[in-house]
């Protein structure tokens, strides 16, 4: 069983403040809940950091006026 912790981040698309999880490993998993964008960033030392960042489908870029 993975145990996640809730963290403090900010989105990488839209700058907004998001709450993510970190898992024993270093593995931090973001969702925004603004533009709907996905971060998943690891750990590989105390100095590097690598991230993936993934836009929701159908949605490549930040879109202000979309409500839906
Ligand atoms: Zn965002």
């Amino acid at each position: 069983m993975q145990e996640w912790k809730p963290i403090i981040r900010h989105c990488r698309n839209c700058g907004a403040k998001t709450v993510g999880f970190k898992n024993k490993q270093g593995v931090v998993k973001v969702e925004c809940p603004k533009c709907g964008v996905s971060s998943i960033s690891r750990m590989l030392d105390r100095r590097h950091e690598r991230c993936d960042t993934y836009a929701p489908l159908g949605m490549e870029n930040l879109d202000e006026d979309d409500d839906n």
